[in-house]
């Protein structure tokens, strides 16, 4: 079991997203520079609908990347867009020596119907390989419990093999709590010889209500044991979050003994959950 994975030292990175008021922008600065102090191998800056939220991924990457010192890699989707507009993009990132993507598809905006000139990330991946070679290191998403819009398990790990031969070099996955369903695919991937490395990604439980209704809309399961203990804690907000990091801390130790390539942090901006999950797991010095 796992052993395409096993083969890749493990990484560790964390996603923010871009901020969207002042105060928004102070929080993430002391939010990046509090997990900076861990050494991650980079971090990572999603990308939304509508130009002015892909402007501010652009200037998120940037300052994180002049704050910090660390490689900051900017998420790029293609739902919606034009290929001139994904060009210029790409042609920003060149010139200011950004080599890191992570590819998607993304998903419509409510109310909007037009996909545009992408309707996979797979088409995005191989117009990227086609527009600028082996420039940028391509990571793509992953989903170990399977993508709520797939046709069939099956489809949709074959999907994720196109993928990879467009041209993706690694994967990150949608957030899990079953480390059996990450095992599992792993093992898919291995039968259909996919080999690049697929790092588990990790969402410390913060927010009850915000895990509820992020999982309903990608897919993610919560274990009946979490969701019960969740509505234990109603609003006690201490107990929740002291409960979020054990359940992490316990899933990523489980998964790193078995061989995944690394850890994804979706960190919401916040920074005590991973680091303190960081410090449990003993990877705080690096
Ligand atoms: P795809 O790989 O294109 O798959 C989408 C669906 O289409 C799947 O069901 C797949 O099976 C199916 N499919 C693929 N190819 C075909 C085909 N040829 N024919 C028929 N069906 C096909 N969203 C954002 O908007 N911005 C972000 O920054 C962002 N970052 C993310 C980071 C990570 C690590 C992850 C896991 C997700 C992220 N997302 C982000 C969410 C993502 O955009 C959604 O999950 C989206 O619904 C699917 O994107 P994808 O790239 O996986 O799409």
């Amino acid at each position: 079991m796992m052993e395409s994975q096993k083969q890749y030292n493990p990484k560790f990175s964390f996603e923010f997203f871009p901020p969207k008021t002042e105060e928004a922008v102070s929080k993430l600065q002391t939010t990046q520079a509090a997990l900076a102090g861990l050494n991650p191998d980079f971090f990572s800056v999603t990308f939304g609908a509508g130009a002015s939220s892909r402007d501010m991924t652009f200037e998120t990457v940037l300052d994180i990347h002049t704050k910090t010192g660390i490689e900051a890699v900017p998420h790029i989707s293609c739902v919606g867009s034009h290929k001139d507009k994904i060009k210029e993009i790409l042609a920003s990132y060149i010139d200011h020596d950004i080599r890191h993507l992570v590819v998607l598809r993304g998903d419509l905006p409510s109310g909007s119907v037009s996909y545009g000139q992408f309707h996979y990330a797979s088409e995005l991946v191989a117009f990227i390989r086609q527009e600028t070679g082996a420039h940028f290191h391509i990571e793509v998403a992953a989903y170990p419990e399977f993508h709520p819009q797939a046709s069939s398990p099956t489809t949709d790990l074959r999907n994720f093999k196109n993928k990879i031969e467009a041209g993706a070099n690694s994967a990150i996955t949608q957030y899990f709590y079953n480390p059996f369903a990450y095992y599992r695919f792993i093992d898919n991937c291995e039968k259909l010889n996919i080999d690049i490395p697929i790092v588990a990604g990790i969402m410390p439980i913060v927010n009850g209500t915000q895990l509820l209704r992020f999982s309903e809309i990608c897919g993610a399961e919560i274990p009946r044991w979490i969701l019960k203990r969740l509505q234990e804690f109603g609003d006690d907000r201490a107990s929740i979050r002291a409960f979020g990091i054990d359940v992490a801390t316990e899933l990523c130790a489980h998964l790193l003994a078995n061989g995944a390539p690394g850890l994804h942090f979706y960190t919401m901006n916040q920074s005590m959950a991973s680091v303190a999950i960081w410090q449990n797991l003993g990877i705080a010095q690096r």
